[in-house]
């Protein structure tokens, strides 16, 4: 596989920049929402405990969410770093060149697409060796 050109790269680096202003703006209202959303009435003790509990999950949801964002956002930045430092596009297991295809689809990928699905497996049911 080519490695990325100057070009490339920039493309790269504007659509992170903007994904990055997004996931802030969303970061931002989610702790909002989940501080004063409508359901936060019904955790005041009036509604029953079916209503509290549907409240909770919404909240919990919100806060998955939130960090979902958070997690995506940890990856632009580790990847911004990544093309200060000039390592950029080249996977932080096993050193090879990620696919331009595959940091187009998703730019702040850090790793190449065989050591995302081992990592991926890894984090699932511990391997039977
Ligand atoms: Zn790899």
């Amino acid at each position: 596989m080519d490695a990325l050109t100057q070009k490339q790269i920039d493309a790269l680096a504007a659509l992170m920049a903007q994904r990055k202003r997004r996931l802030e703006d969303e970061i931002r209202e989610g702790l909002a929402r989940a501080g004063h959303e409508p359901y936060a009435d019904a955790l005041s003790g009036t509604a029953d405990a079916g209503d509290e509990s549907v409240a909770n999950l919404l909240r919990d949801v919100a806060h998955a969410e939130v960090a979902r964002d958070i997690d995506e956002l940890r990856d632009i930045v580790a990847a911004e770093r990544r093309i200060a430092a000039g390592s950029y596009g080249t996977c932080i297991d096993c050193g090879a060149p990620i696919g331009h295809r595959r940091l187009e689809v998703y730019p702040a990928a850090k790793r190449c697409r065989p050591c995302q699905e081992i990592h991926e497996k890894g984090r699932g049911a511990a391997p039977s060796l």
